[in-house]
């Protein structure tokens, strides 16, 4: 019992926490003034295992040595030079109400185990709802555990809106969604989930900027029902994973008002510029949507995992699940906003709404305003020194804080080729950058996304100068 009494002591934990602060605000500091040069410790797998196993097996040791391995031993977001994938560096006040809600550990399906969260939630889900546009009268949105959950939960309202049989019967019909060849592969796994299969997700395809081409999907719904399958839903991206680039979405809502279609907009990285007015107009016509979904931990620096899943029609948001769960409420046909698992895959659910919250309260929504069009414009900035620079080749100009580009001081495709992997490699191997690559049509391009607000103009042209004095 002495163990437990101690391990749980608040002495322990004042101190223990005070070490931890003191650590990760110098780590904060290195990173940022770069102090620290390395944005990414790489090791292959087996040696981090091997580390880690070798460390197991000491036993029981120091908690401060143990954390502050795991944060050299980490991939640093808050470097300036970190450009890797499209994860938030969060900000300091939304880990501290992680820290704070990791404590409380309210669990917020019912009600009683979310007093503050749940209200928290339905706050900053009525935010988002009035930026995409939605009538907030009749709009509601949740939080849930990632883009990937959120897209799947948001395809299986559609369903029980569209085909409402299946809960309960399963499928008898073959349904299917349509979708761009450049959506995001949870969307795909979404769908092959539902059991849809590979009929089920029609793959229309994209011009050369990479956006869906809306000209086609007339002929491409008149081929499925040929085929016996019943469309009931279209996902747009705003954006798309690898390039940044944005669906038209006014033809996809036009097309999907026309035929009776569920529209489903997946901006879990693009969707939040409907924060800002510079922005926001890459998502005309997203009021238009059924549902829409926003990563909280992508461009609005919260840590993951906390996204939004935003339907036009509350009462959609309550068709998705039905099941009878008597312990936890007692009438499954009331629509409470107030209990959050009738509508989220989740039971247990982490407070994600109090980091959210924490951001808007000790900087108000200007924050996130600000924080897109900094990256947007590092981008922009990064896409004209590339486009000026006579052995680079920019892939597309962005739409988004994604940038894809390659070096290309000849014209062998297959060197080019070589070449850029290989770059990619030695960036990894040598980690004074994070970036990841991307294949267009075929060829290898290095791809930056611009997440940390810190970064300046002279990081990105030092990763050009980094680039050419590897060859
Ligand atoms: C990141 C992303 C996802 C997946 O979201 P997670 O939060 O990583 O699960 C889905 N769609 C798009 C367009 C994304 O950018």
């Amino acid at each position: 019992m002495e163990l437990l009494t101690n391990a749980y002591s608040a002495e322990n934990f004042r101190r223990q926490a005070h070490d931890l602060v003191d650590q990760l605000a110098g780590y904060l500091q290195s990173a940022q003034d770069q102090t620290l040069s390395t944005v990414i410790p790489y090791q292959s797998p087996d040696e981090n295992y091997r580390y880690w196993q070798a460390d197991f097996a000491e036993g029981s040791g120091d908690l401060n040595a143990f954390f502050n391995e795991v944060i050299s031993r980490s991939t640093h977001l808050h470097h300036p030079r970190y450009m890797g994938h499209q994860v938030a560096p969060p900000l300091p006040v939304a880990a501290l109400a992680g820290l704070l809600s990791g404590l409380l550990n309210n669990g917020m399906a019912v009600y009683e185990m979310g007093l503050v969260s749940n209200p928290l939630e339905r706050i900053v889900s009525e935010l988002l709802a009035q930026r995409i546009g939605f009538d907030p009268q009749t709009s509601s949105g949740l939080l849930t555990s990632g883009g990937t959950l959120a897209n799947l939960t948001a395809l299986l309202a559609a369903r029980a809106v569209h085909a409402p049989t299946v809960w309960q019967a399963g499928s008898s019909e073959k349904l299917a969604i349509m979708v761009s060849e450049e959506a995001h592969y949870c969307v795909d796994r979404a769908a092959r989930i539902m059991g849809l299969g590979t009929g089920g997700i029609i793959k229309i395809p994209v011009n050369d900027r990479f956006q869906m081409r809306t000209e086609l999907l007339g002929d491409y719904f008149r081929q499925a029902q040929a085929d016996g399958l019943r469309v009931f839903a279209v996902v747009a991206s705003a954006c798309s994973t690898s390039t940044g680039a944005y669906d038209t979405i006014p033809p996809i809502a036009d097309f999907c008002e026309k035929n009776g279609l569920w529209l489903h907009v997946d901006g879990a990285h693009g969707g939040a510029v409907v924060f800002s007015e510079q922005y926001r107009h890459l998502v005309t016509g997203i009021n238009r949507a059924d549902s829409v979904v926003v990563d909280w931990h992508k461009m609005l620096m919260v840590p993951a995992l906390a996204t939004a899943l935003v339907f036009r029609r509350n009462k959609d948001a309550f068709q998705t699940f039905h099941q009878q769960a008597q312990y936890l409420w007692a009438d499954q046909q009331s629509t409470d906003w107030f209990n959050s698992g009738k509508r989220t895959f989740e039971c247990t659910k982490l407070m994600m709404s109090v980091k959210i919250y924490a951001i808007l309260k000790t900087y108000g929504e200007k924050i996130l305003a600000e924080n897109i069009e900094r990256l947007h414009s590092l981008a922009q900035y990064f896409a004209g020194a590339v486009a000026s620079a006579p052995d680079f080749t920019l892939a597309l100009w962005p739409e988004s804080n994604i940038v894809c580009f390659r070096y290309q001081p000849e014209n062998d495709m297959a060197a080019v080729n070589e070449r850029n992997s290989l770059i990619r490699q030695r960036l990894l191997a040598e980690g004074r950058f994070y970036i990841v690559q991307t294949t267009l049509n075929g060829a290898v391009y290095l791809r930056v996304s611009i997440m940390n607000p810190l970064t300046t103009t002279h990081d990105l042209d030092a990763l050009l100068t980094e680039i050419r004095g590897m060859v």
